[in-house]
């Protein structure tokens, strides 16, 4: 197998509501690995939010650890977190969290203004991702003048603009059409097959997990089942 990207150990999350203690992960122990595409399924309340925002550094864990590109992110500080995440992951959401006011352009651009990168590298790489991606007539248009497909796919150039280790998916298909959804799932199976990004896709859809090559099924917060090597699942079983 490829490089280890994200190794988790003994991962835990808890929460307490009112006297009781929500598990919403579980001891957790999952490695994934450089140009893997991954899903991670399971009904409502298994958990699938909760692992990937840990993963992602937007929870800190109750226990266990989590190694990224060989670092352990345990002992970061708050402010080091929020660098290390900005430089590092990508992340793309359910509700697609485009800012209203700003082109497409301007949304995809912003990690790198945050990240210092200089004004006319911005433009050549802004152009580029949306030249690659055929989408050059988005840059100009604000959020409220595209379709919930197009939002999510500049959403989705977001998240790639600073070339992220992993791109962390949380139920993005969950606010689009059916059509919408299969080309929005088509487009990551793309990324991960032509540019060999790496990518952790939340869902509770088994036939949009289906479109990974693993799947991590979820269950009270721990990994019930890992299947691996989906391509190689003979023909006539998928959809
Ligand atoms: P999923 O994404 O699979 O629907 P979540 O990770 O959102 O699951 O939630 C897992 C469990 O943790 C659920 O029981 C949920 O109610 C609980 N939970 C998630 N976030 C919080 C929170 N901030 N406070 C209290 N309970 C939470
Ligand atoms: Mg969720």
């Amino acid at each position: 197998m490829t490089e280890e990207i994200v190794v988790c150990e003994n991962l835990s999350k808890r929460f307490i509501v009112g006297d009781s203690v929500v598990k919403a992960v579980d001891g957790v122990d999952l490695t994934f690995h450089r140009k893997e595409f991954t899903s991670v399924v399971g009904p409502s309340g298994s958990g699938k939010t909760t692992l990937l925002n840990l993963i992602g550094t937007l929870e800190i864990p109750t226990t266990g650890k989590i190694i990224v590109n060989g670092t352990d992110l345990s002992h970061f500080s708050p402010a080091d977190l929020t660098e290390f995440r900005r430089k590092n992951l990508g992340f793309v959401f359910q509700f697609f969290n485009l800012v209203e006011g700003l082109t497409g352009k301007e949304n995809v651009e912003l990690p790198l203004i945050f990240d210092g990168v200089p004004y006319e590298e911005r433009q050549k790489r802004v152009d580029d991702i949306f030249k690659e991606f055929e989408i050059v007539s988005l840059q100009n248009k604000f959020p409220e003048e595209l379709s919930s497909g197009e939002r999510q796919r500049v959403a989705i150039m977001r998240a790639l603009i600073n070339e992220p280790i992993l791109l962390l998916a949380d139920e993005p298909t969950g606010n689009l059409d059916t059509n919408t959804g299969q080309t929005v799932l088509e487009l990551f199976k793309q990324l991960n097959e032509e540019r060999g990004t790496s990518i952790a896709l939340v869902t509770h859809d088994l036939s949009a997990a289906k479109r990974a090559k693993r799947i991590l099924h979820m269950h009270d917060g721990k990994i019930t089942f890992d299947q691996q090597n989906l391509d190689e699942e003979p023909k006539g079983m998928e959809e």
